[in-house]
């Protein structure tokens, strides 16, 4: 088995670029339907979605728009908890067709706070297509519209997604041994 070592861990391969890659067609393939009528605008979490948002975006063909977003938790002043807010979208998205764009779902807290403040703006519709999915994590009762791939509870590195800084760049998803 391919292992790696990543700071202090070592990680074996768990989902080839080959799979990777195939399955990302897919996806597009189910998005240039869904959207075939439509100019939605995918909105990509930072940093980790971003290997799989080009990916994915090379392979659509319909009239879309991308644009980029981070979140940023804080405490509050008043320390009543923490507060978040959404930097970096100017696009206006009032009556607009929204699809996420995520490299993996855990507890689902990230997309939840996500989606809350999109939808203070009144879009027409917000989707989500993660790369990766825990749904032995996932703590919500909604839905994942697009899902590239249902892991189990490890913690995994490559395409995007990183172990203190490191390994975004692999081009396989590699887990803990
Ligand atoms: P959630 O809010 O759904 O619990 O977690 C989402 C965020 O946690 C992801 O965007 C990612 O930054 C981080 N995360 C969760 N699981 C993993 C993992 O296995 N590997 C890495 N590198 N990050 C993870
Ligand atoms: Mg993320």
């Amino acid at each position: 088995m391919k292992q790696i070592k990543i700071h202090d861990k070592s990680f074996g391969i768990s989902i080839s670029s080959e799979s990777i890659q195939d399955r990302v067609s897919i996806i597009a393939q189910q998005l240039n339907k869904e959207y075939a009528e439509d100019t939605p605008l995918f909105i990509v979490v930072l940093n980790g979605a971003f290997v799989f948002a080009a990916d994915l975006f090379k392979r659509l063909t319909i009239e879309c728009e991308i644009s980029f977003v981070k979140i940023s938790s804080y405490q509050g002043m008043e320390s009543t908890g923490i507060l978040n807010e959404l930097i970096g979208l100017s696009e206006n998205i009032h009556c607009r067709k929204i699809v996420i764009i995520e490299d993996i779902i855990d507890s689902g807290n990230t997309i939840e706070k996500m989606i809350n403040e999109l939808i203070k703006e009144k879009p027409a519709e917000v989707k989500v297509a993660t790369m990766l999915f825990k749904p032995e994590a996932f703590k919500k009762t909604y839905s994942i519209d697009y899902i590239g791939f249902e892991i189990p509870n490890d913690f995994v590195v490559g395409y995007g997604l990183d172990y203190d800084g490191l390994g975004r760049n692999l081009p396989d998803i590699y887990k803990t041994i």
